[in-house]
């Protein structure tokens, strides 16, 4: 079987990224891009308004089409495929360091002097009636991605950790106010955090309450007037973190779905249930990362997020790299991720070349 230099598993911002630079230095990487959504989490949305560069926004398929180009006009090559599991065998023939031996959900396998994890993680869900309905209209994951389209907007955020209560007071910024809703009566979140919160005009705090469903408006009319901003926030189209990609015809003919409206509510203690408008849901009740195949090929935290060596993209198994949001808790941006995926690049070249 060929000897591989490197292969990146994962085509999301974080993979191409690695797989520009890489196949720009002669390294001829293969990405294996991920059986169901070949470009990543950006595939799933419409309009992304804050990567560098698009000063009148690009689409998220667009974006990620471009980035694949990009990195096949250099000789990356490509297998559409899920890496199921990455094991090391010998060290011989390749300078004393280990190789990796992949194997596809295809059956087909491949041996790699290195290997760059870039897989990304998904959202969890309330999985409740009208989520996915109206994800992408209204239902959101990302207040970074989504906050400035509700401006003047009564809104919700689901959640008690910390990234919940940072989105909440983000959120403030843009929404005529915001309701953190929480199922018990305390809080994941830093005191600090809550402290912040309680003081902020805004915000109320809704605890020992769960979202039991979300509603929304009867759908806009068709044509000219697509209310693309409002109907644009994240999940659009999102199909639990792997939906199906590429070929989502996203602003041409938009979903007869109408946007969020108001949501069912109810008290966990009393049992009692209400109903809350609302134009936007802020789903912050964490992520999943893809990394489950990597069993304990490398070290990973208690969530499953690939630990690295400091400011590198060094795992703790040599040749073994990582880059994007399967090891970056905090920023989740596609630009963060495609500049780790830059960093691991450049981490597996030095590796490579050493
Ligand atoms: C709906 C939505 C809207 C968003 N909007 C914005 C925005 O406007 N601006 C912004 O900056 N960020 C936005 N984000 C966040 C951004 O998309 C992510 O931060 C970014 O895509 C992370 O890049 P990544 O390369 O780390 O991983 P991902 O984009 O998640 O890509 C991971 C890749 O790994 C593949 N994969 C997973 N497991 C395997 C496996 N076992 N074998 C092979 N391949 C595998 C997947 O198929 C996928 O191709 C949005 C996210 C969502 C969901």
């Amino acid at each position: 079987m060929t000897l591989r230099n490197v292969v990146i598993v994962g085509s999301g911002p974080a993979g191409y990224t690695s797989a520009i630079y890489l196949s720009r230095a002669g390294l001829k990487p293969l990405v294996v891009t991920g059986a169901l959504t070949p470009g990543g989490q950006l595939v799933n949305t419409t309009e992304v308004e804050n990567y560098p560069g698009f000063p009148d926004g690009i689409l998220g398929p667009d974006l990620m089409d471009a980035m694949k180009a990009q990195a096949a006009k250099f000789g990356t090559e490509f297998v559409s495929a899920d890496v199921e599991s990455v094991a090391e065998v010998s060290a011989d023939g390749n300078d004393g360091k280990p190789t990796y031996h992949l194997t596809l959900d295809t059956g087909e396998e491949l041996d790699a002097r290195a290997v760059i994890i870039a897989t990304g993680s998904s959202y969890r869900k309330l999985g409740v009636p009208g989520e996915a309905e109206y994800s992408g209209h209204g239902v959101s994951y990302c207040a970074t991605c989504d906050g400035f389209f509700f401006r003047n907007k009564p809104i919700v955020v689901v959640g008690g950790g910390d990234s919940a209560f940072e989105e909440a007071l983000y959120l403030t910024r843009f929404g005529s106010s915001v309701t953190l809703i929480h199922r018990r009566n305390e809080f994941r979140a830093s005191a600090i955090m809550v402290e912040r919160a309680r003081a902020n005009e805004k915000l109320t705090l809704l605890t020992d309450t769960v979202v039991t469903a979300i509603h929304g408006e009867a759908p806009a009319a068709p044509a000219g007037g697509l209310k693309l901003a409002l109907n644009k926030p994240a999940g659009g189209l999102s199909l639990g973190g792997n939906a199906i990609g590429g070929g989502l015809a996203v602003p041409a003919a938009a979903p007869a779905v109408g946007n969020v409206s108001s949501i069912d509510i109810r008290n966990t203690v009393t049992g009692e249930t209400g109903t809350l408008e609302t134009k936007a849901v802020f789903v912050a009740i964490g992520h999943t990362p893809a990394t489950g195949f990597l069993g304990d090929l490398v070290d990973r935290d208690e969530d499953g997020y690939v630990l690295v060596d400091g400011a590198s993209t060094r795992t703790s198994h040599p040749g073994v790299f990582a880059a994007g949001d399967c090891v970056d808790r905090v920023y989740r941006q596609a630009i963060s991720a495609a500049g780790m995926g830059c960093r691991a690049a450049l981490d597996a070249q030095e590796y490579l070349t050493a």
